[in-house]
């Protein structure tokens, strides 16, 4: 079986950012030390708008020096281990600002590219590319949506090929959300481990220009929800996240994933690590091709790091963790 453990690399986009240490720098650096001891590479898809940001807000906040030089030299650190970086763009950057010693998220009609018009699309996805590209000295090639919104396709079909991009791990086969911010339905996706696709990330088209690797997902009983929110209020030490910022509310998920049976990621982050070895278990037994494990350095608990690191230990022996790098 082919792993891969895929990272979004960013901070929390919600009241509070958080502070680079605790939402980017101190967890990855976790995260890099389990990957060197076992020998296995992993993805890091960079929220690239938010260097963007940083350089435009630099000259009038010098506070933000700090942060910029700490980013770019995790960056180049995870270059050094011989890991992947891939591109993962949150466009409502576009409409955020800095002020006050804060970062201020607007994402209303912003939280997608598709909130955009095909101008501003192309703009967008040509200039956050490119200059990925060249923070990391070679053409990305595999693409994350921020917050997996990345329908309607069509909209992004022909500058994605224009710009070099064939991987897409964006889907998540079950899952679905819609809000003023969120919009995705990937409940029709194909249950393969990878696939083709032209114009729909949810419809198989053979040759078709794009590879979709979907982040494998299972159905969470809402038992799972409710240990999940008792243990992080009765062992925060273990189960508190490292990152220190708030999400971009979700209105109405908590309720539904606390009364609903509901798909969701196979995950590193925080309490979902609990099942890394469990789906390992049936991954193998189903002779699945591909495991697209997601996580976030924010998202990182004591406990998820300890279980990441449990996981990688059972499975580098008998499975190859690729990056998308590597694909080509
Ligand atoms: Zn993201």
């Amino acid at each position: 079986m082919n792993i891969f453990l895929t990272y979004d690399y960013e901070l929390f986009f919600g009241k509070s950012a958080g502070s680079v240490d605790k939402c980017m720098i101190e967890p990855t650096n976790e995260l890099l030390k389990i990957a060197k001891e076992f020998k296995v590479k992993m993805t890091f898809f960079v929220d690239i708008g938010y260097l963007i940001k940083l350089k435009e807000f630099l000259p009038a906040y010098p506070e933000l020096q700090l942060d910029d030089s700490k980013v770019r030299k995790q960056l180049a650190h995870i270059l050094e281990e011989g890991h992947d970086i891939q591109l993962h763009i949150h466009p409502h950057w576009e409409k955020s600002y800095y002020e006050n010693g804060k970062w201020v998220f607007v994402t209303e009609n912003a939280y997608k590219l598709a909130d955009f018009n095909e101008e501003e699309i192309k703009r967008i996805v040509v200039s956050y590319k490119n200059i990925l590209d060249e923070i990391v000295g070679y053409k990305t090639t595999a693409f994350r949506a921020g917050g997996w919104c990345i329908q309607p396709f069509h909209k992004l079909n022909a500058i994605f090929q224009e710009v070099g991009i064939k991987y897409d791990s964006s889907v998540f086969p079950g899952g679905s959300f819609s809000s003023t911010d969120y919009s995705f339905d990937f409940t029709k996706a194909p249950t393969k481990s990878h696939y083709s696709f032209e114009d729909d990330e949810c419809q198989e088209v053979e040759n078709g220009p794009f590879i979709e690797y979907p982040i494998s997902s299972r159905r969470y009983s809402p038992i799972f929800y409710w240990r999940l929110y008792i243990l992080g209020r009765l062992f925060p030490s273990q189960h508190k996240m490292i990152g220190d910022g708030d999400f971009l509310a979700q209105p109405g998920r908590k309720q539904s994933v606390l009364t609903n049976f509901t798909w969701n990621h196979i995950s590193t982050d925080g309490y979902y690590a609990s099942k890394l070895e469990e789906t390992l278990n049936s991954f193998e037994q189903n002779n699945t091709e591909d495991l697209v494990v997601i996580g976030h350095p924010k998202g990182m608990t004591l406990f998820s790091l300890k279980a990441t690191k449990k996981f990688i230990s059972k499975a580098h022996t008998k499975h190859v963790f690729r990056t998308f790098k590597e694909l080509i």
